[in-house]
């Protein structure tokens, strides 16, 4: 008689995780010296209907692979998704409707950026079915706008906060600190200027230089590094002191008002990616897929097939994908979830865990683990042990 028995370490999934869709937009006005996204200078008119057509079939082509899943949140972001007319995010929105179901008070977010909106198109896109916005402010400074290239002053943004906060109860403001010229001070400025805009969720990263991006190539003076250090536990105090929960390494969020567009990511979920450039994430029962699109719009509006990559992840490199995600959240995750995610067995990252915590990298009890405050500090030293796991 002949047994098949499975190989040690073969992914099974016992459930299939939630599945988010991003839509990726990639034009803006002007690109800022600092950013590494996928986003390009608009020349002219947009090629909205287009690119919306082919944003649902690229939808249409991932439907065999998620038949019956729903929804849990859609996430349209860039590049500057603003800078399309309400009435495409209408048609876009519409289109995922009649091809997916939306599970009922789905989070769908819109990035805005501050130079690109006024009240009216903010009133479309909420009637398009928009329910969050994110609005990258960056700063409340026009000394600090201007040096990171924006393309709106401190009273456009004052100016979009109110007008988003007019239409929409759920909105977040991304802000950067370690600015160059920044001080303290002014770092605290702009935090404090978020929270009396009484916005529920705040995103703050530091700057940090990209390969690829002008700052790179001609890099400006930064903040010291205990300088950038000291901001950012004035921004973890400041927004703390607020009422805003720190609940992964750059977001805070009143209670409620989390994100669960990125939750879904950093808990290892699905996700569709649409659009130039973007990249997905499919779950099978027994292996973990990635797609990527073309990314140069116009060889993606040009292209039959838009799919320049697709994979099966190697369990070898699930631990570290995994964790990459995971231990950014400040409460960490069950015990259960790598498991559940990555489909493979607990043993398998005992021993980083092990000295991960022996190390007070991380803590955990029987329900959870999580990064210790330490831990958060040197994420990056404590995600290499998973690398060879
Ligand atoms: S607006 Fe945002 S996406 Fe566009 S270039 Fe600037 S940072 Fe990048």
């Amino acid at each position: 008689m002949q047994i098949f028995l499975e190989k040690p370490n073969a992914v099974r999934l016992a459930t299939l995780p939630p599945l988010a869709l991003y839509v990726h937009v990639p034009w803006c006005v002007r690109k800022c010296p600092y950013c590494d996204f996928n986003s390009h200078e608009r020349a002219g008119e947009l090629p909205e209907r287009e690119y919306v057509d082919r944003l649902l079939r690229d939808l249409e082509g991932l439907l065999p692979s998620v038949w019956g899943r729903p929804l849990v949140s859609v996430f349209i972001g860039g590049g500057t998704p603003s800078l399309f007319a309400p009435e495409s995010i209408d048609r876009l929105l519409s289109g995922v409707r009649a091809r997916m179901r939306l599970e009922p008070g789905a989070e769908v977010t819109l990035e805005a950026n501050p130079g690109t909106v006024e009240a009216g198109r903010f009133a479309g896109f909420r009637q398009a079915g928009v329910n969050r916005i994110s609005l990258g402010v960056q700063s409340f400074d026009d000394r600090m706008l201007a040096a990171l290239g924006r393309i709106h002053g401190a009273v456009e943004a004052r100016r979009a906060v109110d007008a988003a906060a007019a239409s929409f109860d759920n909105v977040n403001l991304d802000l950067m600190y370690g600015l160059p010229g920044q001080t303290l001070e002014m770092a605290k400025a702009d935090i404090e200027g978020a929270v009396r805009a009484g916005v529920p969720h705040v995103s703050a990263y530091q700057l940090t230089l990209e390969p690829n991006t002008v700052f790179w190539s001609r890099p400006p003076k930064l903040p010291e590094h205990d300088a950038c250090a000291d901001m950012q536990v004035m921004v973890e105090d400041a927004l703390g002191a607020a009422g805003y929960e720190h609940y992964e390494t750059s977001a805070f969020a009143r209670p409620g008002r989390r994100c669960a567009h990125n939750l879904n990511y950093w808990q290892f979920g699905d996700y569709l990616g649409i659009g130039a450039g973007a990249h997905g994430k499919v779950s099978f029962p027994d292996r973990i897929t990635r797609h990527a699109r073309i990314k140069q719009p116009k060889e993606y509006l040009a292209r039959d097939d838009t799919l320049a990559e697709q994979s099966v992840v190697a369990p070898k490199e699930l631990p570290f994908e995994f964790m990459l995600n995971a231990l950014r959240l400040v409460e960490g995750f069950p015990v259960t979830l790598f498991s559940d995610r990555a489909g493979l067995p607990a043993a398998m990252v005992e021993g980083p865990l092990a000295s991960l915590e022996q190390e007070g990298l991380i803590e955990r009890d029987w329900q959870r683990i999580r990064p210790s405050p330490r831990g958060r500090r040197f994420l990056n030293e404590a995600l290499e042990r998973f690398l060879a796991a």
